[in-house]
């Protein structure tokens, strides 16, 4: 009884996902499976005409999938935050095994896991006591969410919100993970990495460090690289290839629309810098808003970047505004962040309403 008092957070953290299964996985099939008996159905839903315990199994296997890929993310955030400590100091970013940042004490393998290990030690370093920071585990908790929806919002979805891309109408666990669309698998790699990177770069910056350039550089190639040998992951045409009538399928097409993206970014992130320093003559110099302009255009293409920017620009001057003397201003790399998600979440239908209204 000792043990289960102790270890408090960590047992309403069981509890909260015991009643998650239960309700994701029984208690909604069973709502589901009243309602259907009592409708009439009208349409032919042969895929979808699945029995309770069919559904029950189901829903099992999609809350384990999720519950393994916000573990992988977790784990992928544990080594953000190696990053974040080692980049700015130049220090190597390959793995080694994690240290407490105070005594230098090699940190155990139960006690790393994410999220779970520094709720077990209370936030504590196991040999010197000394508090480790909030920062790590909310780190970890804010990489496993962000692959989970992107999971469920953009895999499992059939590519819901990926402009152009027309979505699969049979999806779900079976059909998107079994019968395996690789491009969605793909994509979601991608968007993942572009959100790490973010991410990655905003924790740099809080900590009032600089952002080395070697990483937008090398994350910059990667993803062009990328997009030429897999030219289905920049699902929006750029234009150019239309121009010269390139083929989809060509690795100059891919390439050319990354490079656009880049470009693009880079141009706006400049942007972005000159009215911030019509405001304020003092505001810093550093390449930093390029960086994060640039690789999301890389990523997302031309079109994303420039939607993105342009409701940031009034954004960041509404926020400065508000900003009094004693109040800490919202970091505008926050800001950016934040709508990048947004606009990750409603791609397709902001580029329909912007993009092909004024398309023939
Ligand atoms: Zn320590």
């Amino acid at each position: 009884m000792n043990q289960f008092i102790k270890n408090q957070p960590v047992v309403a953290l069981l509890l909260l996902i015991a009643f998650a299964v239960l309700l994701f996985c029984f208690v909604m099939p069973a709502l589901n499976y009243w309602h259907k008996l009592n409708t009439v159905q009208t349409s032919i839903q042969v895929m979808e005409d699945l029995s309770l315990s069919e559904t029950i199994l189901l829903r099992l296997m999609e809350f384990c999938t999720g519950l393994g890929v916000f573990a992988i993310g977790a784990s992928i955030g544990s080594y953000l935050n190696v990053l974040v400590y080692r980049m700015p100091l130049g220090l190597s970013v390959f793995w080694k095994p994690s240290h407490c940042p105070q005594c230098g004490q090699t940190i155990a393998g139960s006690d790393n896991i994410p999220i779970l290990g520094w709720m077990k030690l209370h936030g504590r370093c196991r040999s010197c006591q000394l508090p480790i920071s909030a920062q790590y585990p909310i780190v970890e908790a804010k990489a496993g969410l962000i692959i989970l929806v992107l999971f469920f919002w953009q895999t499992l979805s059939g590519g819901w919100n990926i402009p152009v891309r027309i979505p699969n109408s049979y999806h779900g666990f079976v059909w998107i993970i079994f019968y395996t669309k690789w491009d969605l698998v793909g994509l979601l790699l991608l968007h993942g990495f572009l959100f790490y990177t973010l991410l990655t770069w905003w924790l740099i910056e809080f900590h009032q460090e600089r952002i080395p350039r070697y990483s937008f550089l090398s994350a910059s190639i990667f993803v062009l690289l990328t997009l030429s040998i897999w030219q289905k992951l920049s699902p929006v045409p750029s234009g150019f290839s239309q121009v010269i009538e390139l083929s989809r399928t060509n690795p100059v097409t891919g390439f050319v629309s990354g490079l656009l993206g880049l470009g693009c970014g880079g141009i706006l992130g400049w942007v972005v810098q000159w009215i911030n320093r019509l405001q304020d003559k003092t505001s810093n110099q550093s390449l930093a808003t390029h960086y994060f302009t640039a690789l999301t255009g890389t990523v997302l293409g031309w079109q994303a970047i420039l939607i993105i920017v342009l409701c940031w620009i009034p954004l960041g001057l509404i926020s400065n505004l508000f900003q009094s003397e004693d109040r800490r201003r919202i970091p505008p790399h926050a800001i950016f962040l934040i709508l990048v998600s947004l606009h990750h979440l409603f791609w397709r239908l902001i580029y329909e309403q912007v993009f092909l209204k004024f398309s023939v």
